[in-house]
């Protein structure tokens, strides 16, 4: 059968955004291509955390096989003390993300989008009438429009941008200690460990999987010198066998800044858009609610045949207000907590309220927005309360002892 080369929409990158832009452009009817440089089921280096708020988003309910464990609540330690949160309510659950996105990538496919994937773009070039796609292996493909889902490594956004600056992205390091199914309940119990004493501007994390663990550290690249002697010393700290484990390393970009999303026949969503919370590191559900977004703008182009820059900014606007608005807050809340003397971040870390707040926003309850809200007129109230009451315990002995106790 001779490939199909033109489409209405050229969708670049199989992640999350770019299955769920294919999977509406094609269930709209619209000659779809989605574009992927390895073969799916391919890795990518995430911790796999899905709050309510992305599963809410994603459009088709998740197979409970995808589901590595449940997010019930979350430890938050600090220098020396901790504090456990067990919420009421699941906040979200954990997945392997080579199983989640080939499971996204495939439901665009049942629409009737074309998976073409061991495809690496070289070149988006903008013609006259259209959009031009060059692969690595010489194929070409054209459409009326990209949607440039490509990730923070993509090429896309050349059409868009430039390269964002180091001060805008960050790096992330991760590793996926083994670990028996029954230690890793027993010991986390569905509980997401946030270290914030381990790295300035980013954090550390451990998050149950379901023979596993992620452990991983992130930053801003300014605060984030010499990651790896970070991570090494992170992972010692929780026992787990550094010299043993092999960590690799991801560029994360930050969202909050504005930047321009869309130019004439392109709009870009997800990593690279750069929508990624510049607090905790969360991106899928941004890519996803991005995604989707980018799918009705381009079929709205489609149906309306105007691709040019100025019909498609309208796009920039309704991402800035439904996503990056918010992401800017998550950005001033990072600035001010992490610049902070560690004694006054140490405070919020062990102040119950202020973190069973926080814990909203990871499950996408409460906008950053309306957490700062809630916290300003409380403040005096808090560091009272402080004074006499002690909401922490002492850190726990490391996460890594406890797994390999079995
Ligand atoms: C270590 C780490 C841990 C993380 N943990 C979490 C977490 O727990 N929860 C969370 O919400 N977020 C997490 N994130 C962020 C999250 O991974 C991203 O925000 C998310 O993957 C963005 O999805 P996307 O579809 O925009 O891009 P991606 O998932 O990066 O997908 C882009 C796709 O485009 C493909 N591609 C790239 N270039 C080309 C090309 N030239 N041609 C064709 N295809 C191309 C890539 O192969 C890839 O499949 C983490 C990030 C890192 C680095």
């Amino acid at each position: 059968m001779i490939e199909r080369t033109d489409f209405d929409v050229i969708v670049a990158g199989a992640g999350p955004a770019g299955a769920t832009a294919a999977r509406e452009c094609a269930q709209a009817g619209f000659a779809t291509a989605i574009i992927e440089r390895y073969r799916l089921p391919r890795s990518k280096l995430c911790g796999g955390g899905l709050s309510n708020h992305c599963l809410e988003n994603l459009g088709i309910d998740l197979p409970i096989e995808l589901v590595q464990a449940q997010i019930n609540g979350a430890i938050i330690q600090g220098l020396d003390s901790e504090v456990k949160i067990t919420l009421k309510k699941r906040a979200g659950v954990l997945v392997d993300r080579a199983e989640f996105d080939h499971f996204l990538a495939k439901s665009a496919e049942e629409k009737g989008a074309n998976l073409i994937t061991d495809a690496q773009i070289m070149a988006v070039e903008r013609k006259d009438n259209h959009i031009e796609a060059t692969c690595a292996d010489g194929r070409i493909f054209t459409s009326k429009i990209l949607i440039g889902a490509d990730g923070v490594n993509g090429i896309s956004h050349r059409l868009v941008r430039k390269k964002l600056p180091s001060s805008q992205t960050g790096n992330c390091l991760e590793v996926f200690p083994p670990a028996a199914p029954e230690a890793v309940k027993r010991v986390l119990k569905d509980h997401c460990v946030f270290d914030f004493a381990a790295a300035r501007y980013g954090y550390g994390w451990i998050f149950p999987h379901r023979s596993s663990v992620a452990v991983g550290i992130g930053g801003f690249n300014e605060h984030f010198r010499k990651p790896h002697a970070i991570m090494d010393a992170f992972l010692r700290n929780h026992n787990f066998d550094a010299d043993e484990l092999k960590v690799k390393g991801f560029p994360i970009p930050a969202g909050g800044f504005k930047r321009p999303l869309s130019a004439e026949r392109v709009l870009l969503c997800g990593d690279a858009a750069g929508l990624v919370d510049p607090f905790l590191g969360e991106g899928i559900s941004y890519a996803v609610i991005s995604g989707r977004m980018a799918a009705h703008k381009a079929i709205e182009a489609i149906r309306n045949s105007r691709f040019d820059a100025e019909s498609l900014r309208t796009y920039d606007r309704e991402v800035w207000k439904e996503i990056g608005c918010d992401l800017r807050w998550a950005l001033r809340l990072t600035r001010v907590l992490h610049g902070m003397p560690r004694r006054t971040l140490a405070f919020f870390i062990r102040c119950r309220p202020v973190l069973e707040r926080f814990t909203q926003i990871v499950s996408g309850q409460l906008k950053y927005r309306s957490f700062i809200g809630w916290l300003l007129p409380r403040l005096p109230w808090l560091l009272l309360r402080s004074l006499f009451r002690k909401d922490h315990t002492p850190r726990s002995p490391g996460v890594g002892t406890e797994l390999k106790r079995g």
